[in-house]
């Protein structure tokens, strides 16, 4: 909406270095009316067009534009369409406050995508409400359209930036800063657990109030669904908004007890460890490859001469079995099984023909799922595998179903054996042998293959590798925002 200030220079230099080989960055300057409500800011909201272009200017955008009221609104924004939000992400932080705001936000960015049909949109985490709310009909509506965040930037004295810090009388500002103070020191409360989440919120709230602040909300939300967050989880959103004299602020902060946990489960040959590998190195994961560590205790069995079906005999031998994960180094994971490195040996079809019946047994499960845990404790991780969304890491941050059909699994496990340079049976073979896999995966009495309830299923036939591992990192950042977990720097 213009008023352009370090946290949109933040943006466009973001979305400057993001394309520089695939495009161009445009600004938007639009003052929506539809968003403002009766009795708002609409008319002193900062309208600093000369500004705004140097602002846009230096941070690396190639155009600005600052369509009319005619070019977003043809009918007339009285009488025009408008996209409605969900309920139920509009029914906590502003959402009460604000009737219709989040609708005319919707309407006006839809809006705009449609006239400059870009390739991403780039919108700061500060509002990460409203940014929740465009990933979701983004999502929701299918728009070719990638949603990227920017962490929050925040000025000298802590106070996050805004265009409405501008109306901000010099007394006003000295108590604005104050929020930040007060949210870190609430949030590293709710961190540590000691006190209550309501008995936290209240003091919060006091202390706002103490520093000459009107508070109108304080909240501690799941950052995905905007719903009341549990003290449990480890990562919540606590938010506020004030009125600061007449200026109405919001901040928040983001409380972590641990590490984010990704689990990507599916069907074999749906391509997870490529694009789970991919996506830990981007996002600054580690990597952990659950199938590779039933693989070496099956290859273990196998050399051995032990009966894979035999669950005495394969239980008798898990005793002094050490299987290791390094972690990724030039996208490959070394495995050892008491010290000697198995990570060719562990793909032979010899062992694939095996895996799924030693993986069956509850004494291999109830070793490796404990292993597991012990490598998540601390999170930072992303896990692929059978069961890690449903018995490894119910409380990941993220779950993934990844699969693709059966036909397009035993092409992609065809590719893979000859790049490997092992021998390629037929299409038709390693398509019965896949399901096979999958149907005794899938039936297993203990932790079988089973899509977790509140896991994203991604079908991937026809999707490239890059346009996975781009939906991936969309799914992971609708959760788990740039402010707690920064992309690294490649
Ligand atoms: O993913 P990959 O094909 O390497 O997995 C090999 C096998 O290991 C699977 O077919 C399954 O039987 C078993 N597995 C499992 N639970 C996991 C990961 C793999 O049962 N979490």
């Amino acid at each position: 909406m213009g008023g352009l200030h370090q946290g949109h220079a933040s943006l466009i230099r973001s979305a400057a270095a993001g394309c520089s080989e695939i495009g161009s960055v445009l600004v938007s300057v639009y003052v929506n009316p539809l968003q403002f409500g009766e009795g708002e800011d609409f008319g002193c909201y900062p309208r600093s067009f000369e500004a705004d272009c140097l602002v846009a200017q230096q941070a690396g955008a190639s155009a600005i534009w600052s369509p009319d009221d005619r070019q977003i609104y043809p009918e007339g924004f009285g009488s025009g369409w408008r996209l409605r939000t969900p309920t139920a992400l509009q029914s906590g932080l502003c959402g009460p406050r604000r009737p219709d705001h989040f609708d005319g936000v919707c309407t006006v960015v839809s809006r705009l995508l449609a006239l400059v049909q870009p390739r991403q949109i780039w919108l700061g985490e500060k509002d990460w409400q409203q940014l929740t709310i465009l990933r979701r009909m983004v999502a929701d509506l299918g728009l070719s359209v990638r949603v990227k965040g920017c962490a929050t930037v925040r000025e000298s004295d802590g106070l996050a930036a805004s265009s409405r810090n501008a109306y901000l009388a010099p007394s006003e500002r000295r108590r604005a800063a104050s929020i930040g103070t007060a949210l870190r020191a609430a949030a590293t409360e709710l961190g540590a657990g000691v006190r209550g989440q309501s008995e936290v919120l209240m003091s919060l709230s006091q202390e706002l109030e103490s520093a000459g602040l009107e508070v109108e909300y304080v909240e501690v939300v799941d950052p995905f669904t905007l719903q009341s967050a549990v003290p449990e989880q480890s990562l919540r959103l606590l938010a506020t908004a004030v009125h600061c004299g007449s200026t109405r602020l919001i901040d928040h902060i983001f409380v972590m007890t641990r590490s984010p946990i990704v689990a990507i489960d599916g069907p074999a040959g749906a391509g997870k460890s490529t694009v789970t590998r991919a996506f830990a190195e981007r996002m600054g994961l580690l990597y952990l490859d659950t199938g590779a560590m039933y693989r070496a205790v099956t290859l273990w069995v196998q050399e051995h001469g032990a009966d894979p079906a035999n669950a005495e005999a394969v239980e008798r031998l898990l005793e002094g079995l050490e299987v290791d994960l390094s972690p990724l180094r030039n996208g490959v994971q070394t495995v050892c099984v008491n010290g000697r490195d198995v990570t060719d040996a562990i793909r032979d079809p010899r062992v694939t023909g095996s895996v799924s019946t030693v993986a069956a047994h509850a004494c291999v499960r109830a070793l490796l799922t404990r292993q597991q845990q012990r490598l998540g404790e601390t999170g930072g991780l992303v896990a692929e595998g059978r069961d890690i969304g449903t018995a490894v890491f119910p409380e990941a941050e993220l779950k993934v179903f990844l699969t693709a059909t059966p036909e397009e699994r035993a092409r992609r496990r065809a590719r893979d054996l000859q790049e490997r340079g092992h021998s390629v049976p037929a299409l038709s073979e390693l398509e019965a042998q896949i399901v096979e896999r999958d149907r005794l995966d899938s039936t297993r009495t203990i932790a079988p293959l089973v899509q977790a309830e509140d896991a994203t299923e991604l079908v991937t036939d026809g999707m490239g590798i890059e346009a996975v591992i781009d939906a991936l990192e969309d799914l992971f950042r609708a959760r788990v925002a740039e402010e707690v977990w920064p992309t690294p720097e490649c």
